[in-house]
């Protein structure tokens, strides 16, 4: 049934993990009806149009650098694979990671372990940070790791409108409607439930309705930790030339980088002023003056003459397990796959988290890269995945 005409794959949600699952599905050879259930087709409030969309191969995983590395060659590839007018207006520029006295040492290794994972960072001492970034304040720094290619962002929606748009002319159907329900039996989901009283078969069904994912396996009686939590992002200008500045990430957890002629930039909240977000777009306002600008004219002194020109809020969906994405198939119910719970990543990671899901339902197996570490069974036996490097 895998590859044949009649088999039925029904996605939830259309962003970028569910059109890059849709849009895989077809590259990889799958030739049944693929549908995309989305709930809001104007994708105003959904993650990928909020985020930051950049792109880091510093992580602390095989697994996680291999994604961000199909991700960056595909975004390098992006008019060869989209053709002549794609444009995610892709800068590729590495993040600058700052790290303590007391950290150099893991810090050096992690990088090292990066590159030998086909990643391209150096390391380097505060006098080489200055020499290169004179504006950064390196009184307090033992090290910093840089991106020396391979890093960068671009704008998550032109890349969702051209997979989106590449998906429907593989014949992809987008259905607007909200999956309210599974017909489950015999550890297999048969169809599922829309708002609107009607049902769809399926032969296999995925879900990569990002924040709302928890809340779906949920109504299956899954666990499935993953749930919206706010993060706010400041666009803002100052007298800094954002020519050749980084993404930069602070001890603090500050970061900030170019956009348009300014930056954008944040810090997340703190544990305690951090619950489950659902409903609430609101900015948290305060920690623009509480947080996150001392914090960055701390790092970067032109950053004290900050203006703020506006704030937005999105939500993560957060693996409250241990912040990585969950691929792949739930371990009692074979035809339930999961591509969510990425926590931060999710953009960089979609490429890749897509080919998984197809090569899964297409081979049942990974064909390339092996994301078994990613899979359902960690979140079933409470087993957290070590990641060293979240934000
Ligand atoms: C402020 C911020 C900054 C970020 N920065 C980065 C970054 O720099 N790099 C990076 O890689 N990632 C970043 N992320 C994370 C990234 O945005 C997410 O990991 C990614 O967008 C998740 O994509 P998704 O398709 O899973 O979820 P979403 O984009 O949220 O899409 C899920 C879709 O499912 C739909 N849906 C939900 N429930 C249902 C239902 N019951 N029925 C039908 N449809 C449903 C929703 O309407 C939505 O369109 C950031 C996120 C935020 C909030």
């Amino acid at each position: 049934m895998r590859g044949s005409e009649s088999a039925k794959v029904v996605i939830v949600g259309g962003a970028i993990m569910g059109s890059f699952a849709a849009w895989a599905l077809r590259r990889e050879g799958f030739a049944g009806a693929i549908t995309v259930i989305e709930k809001d087709p104007t994708y105003r409030l959904c993650s990928t149009a909020l985020s930051a969309a950049s792109i880091r191969t510093q992580f602390g995983t095989p697994a996680n650098i291999g994604m961000s590395l199909y991700g960056v060659d595909l975004f390098r590839r992006i008019r060869e694979v989209f053709g002549a007018d794609a444009d995610i207006g892709f800068t590729e520029r590495g993040y600058l990671i700052l790290g303590r006295p007391d950290e150099i040492e893991e810090r050096r290794a992690a990088a090292a372990m990066q590159c030998t994972a086909g990643a391209d960072i150096v390391a380097m001492g505060p006098d080489e940070i200055l020499a290169r970034f004179p504006w950064v304040s390196v009184e307090d720094i033992g090290i910093g790791t840089y991106g020396q290619s391979g890093e960068g962002w671009f704008d998550a929606w032109s890349l969702l409108s051209l997979v989106r748009g590449a998906a429907k002319a593989m014949g992809v159907r987008y259905v607007a409607g909200e999956v309210t329900g599974f017909d489950a039996a015999g550890g297999r989901i048969a169809a599922v439930r829309l708002a609107d009283g009607g049902t769809l078969e399926c032969d296999w069904c995925v879900i990569a309705a990002g924040p709302a994912s928890g809340a779906l396996a949920g109504l299956l009686g899954q666990p499935l930790p993953v749930t919206p939590r706010k993060r706010t992002v400041f666009a803002f200008k100052a007298p800094l030339d954002g020519a050749g500045v980084p993404m930069l990430f602070d001890t603090t957890g500050v970061w900030m980088r170019p956009e348009g002629e300014g930056f954008i930039g944040g810090i997340q909240p703190p544990p305690d002023q951090d619950p489950d977000a659902t409903g609430d777009f609101e900015p948290h306002h305060d920690l623009l003056e509480e947080l996150f600008w001392p914090a960055l004219a701390m790092r970067v002194p032109a950053m004290e003459q900050l203006r703020l020109l506006r704030a937005w809020a999105g939500h993560y969906e957060m693996n409250d397990l241990d912040h990585n994405g969950i691929v792949g198939p739930h371990d009692e119910i074979a035809n339930l796959l999961f591509t969510t719970g990425f926590s931060g990543h999710g953009v960089m990671h979609a490429p890749a988290a897509a080919r998984a899901i197809a090569e899964l339902i297409v081979h049942g197996r990974f064909t390339t890269l092996d994301l078994s570490s990613l899979g359902y069974q960690r979140i079933r036996s409470g087993t957290p995945l070590a990641e060293s490097i979240v934000y």
